[in-house]
């Protein structure tokens, strides 16, 4: 039997709780995520779509620490940009900071 992959259920079952490990970040996300979204690293815009799935080793555009494959990644989608990875809580962080700052959500 197959699933299909619909990025509005996954996120839904996806809970941002429990998956994260405590990373030794020098630097606050909050103040971070900021200081990224200021320079373009992150993005203002809500994304064309967003991903859920596993974690692949690949670094977090926000943190720089390793999405392992027993963590979810979260990969906003958009066109002409380098791929955007995020850990749950990251992700968290930066969505916080994009609606505070009065953008839409992105889902
Ligand atoms: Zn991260």
């Amino acid at each position: 039997m197959q699933k299909s992959r619909e990025p509005s259920r996954a996120i839904a079952a996806v809970e941002p709780h429990g998956a994260e490990q405590r990373r030794n970040v020098s630097r606050p996300l909050g103040e971070l995520v900021r200081e990224k979204l200021d320079a373009g690293t992150l993005p203002h815009d809500a994304p064309l779509k967003l991903w859920a799935g596993r974690g692949e080793d690949h670094r977090c555009t926000l943190c720089d620490e390793p999405i392992l494959r027993s963590h979810i990644e979260y990969e906003p989608q958009y066109d002409g940009r380098p791929p955007i990875r995020l850990h749950v809580g990251c992700y968290g962080f930066w969505e916080g900071e994009r609606r505070r700052r009065g953008y839409p959500p992105s889902y």
